[in-house]
């Protein structure tokens, strides 16, 4: 694998030399391998050897052809899917099930969120059977982050008196509120309309600074994932690998237009770009 920075530097030996750190990484993925064997047929190989690290409190995000492993890559770290090989590890500790701490935005949104209850519900519903606290703190917790997702007003609605974007915010909302250490996003503004998507970017941007949050974000929209990272990982056609580790130097907070316009952005844009497609010319 490659690593980049903006201005191109000489690629960088993985795995990570041992000892660079003494504190391991908020999370670790060590040539994780996911094979499926389907009912007939040949076994199809989803992810062949994926290695990747998040730091405490980045934006990462991997960008990848549709296809080539990134949701399957999710489910593995998330503990939903056993890795044929290959390990997670969150703060060093091996992920076996679904971590305490660690919580996957799916892509379909709308059909995650609970029709039969409110905003307000939906969100406390991030917080219950956590012990020790009451209905009201959660109410007041739920409040909190609603307002935070900038959807303060709506808390008596129900997720179909919303639109797309207002139906992602109450998702965000909802894994957020349980404060976890690390929040996976599978193409979590796919489904929206541009407008909606820039607006979205910039409320998740917002909110992972105040929360000092660490967010892992996939994505096949190579604009999106330079706008709103500190480093891309770009993965290969399927069996993924990764191909280029990026780093984002473009100062904070960013903004759609003049980020967008920097030299920096459009070099990195094209340069995985061009990445993509030479592996789609591959496939
Ligand atoms: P992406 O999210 O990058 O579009 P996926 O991770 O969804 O890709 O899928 C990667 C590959 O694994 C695809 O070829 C898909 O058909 C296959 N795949 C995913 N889930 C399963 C499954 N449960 N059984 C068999 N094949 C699967
Ligand atoms: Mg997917």
């Amino acid at each position: 694998m490659a690593r980049t920075r903006l201005r191109l530097k000489a690629p960088r030996p993985f795995p990570l030399p041992v000892g660079r750190d003494r504190v391991p990484p908020m999370l670790e993925v060590r040539e994780l391998r996911k094979e499926f064997q389907p009912l007939s047929g040949q076994p199809v190989v989803a992810l062949g050897s994926v290695s990747f690290r998040v730091e405490s409190g980045q934006f990462v995000s991997i960008v990848g052809p549709s296809g080539c492993g990134k949701s399957t890559l999710l489910q593995c770290i998330a503990g939903l899917s056993r890795p044929s090989a290959g390990r997670v590890l969150l703060h060093g500790r091996e992920v076996t099930g679904p971590p305490e701490g660690l919580i996957l935005l799916f892509q379909e949104y709308n059909k995650s969120l609970m029709a039969w209850r409110s905003v307000l519900r939906n969100v406390r519903f991030g917080l219950e059977n956590r012990s020790g606290m009451s209905r009201p703190e959660m109410d007041a917790e739920a409040r909190r982050y609603i307002e935070l997702v900038g959807l303060k007003g709506f808390e008596a609605h129900y997720p179909w008196e919303l639109s797309g974007g207002m139906q992602q915010r109450v998702a965000i909302a909802r894994a957020l509120v349980r404060r976890p250490e690390v929040m996976l996003m599978d193409e979590p503004f796919g489904s929206l309309d541009a407008l909606t998507r820039i607006e979205l970017e910039d409320a998740l941007l917002r909110l992972w600074e105040s929360l000092r949050a660490t967010i892992l974000f996939v994505t096949h929209d190579i604009e999106e994932a330079v706008y709103l990272s500190d480093r891309v990982y770009v993965l290969s056609c399927r069996p993924a690998l990764v191909i280029e580790e990026i780093e984002v130097k473009l100062e904070r907070p960013r903004h759609q237009l003049t980020t967008r316009e920097d030299p920096r952005f459009i070099q990195a844009r094209r340069h995985i770009f061009e990445l993509i497609s030479k592996e789609m010319a591959k496939a």
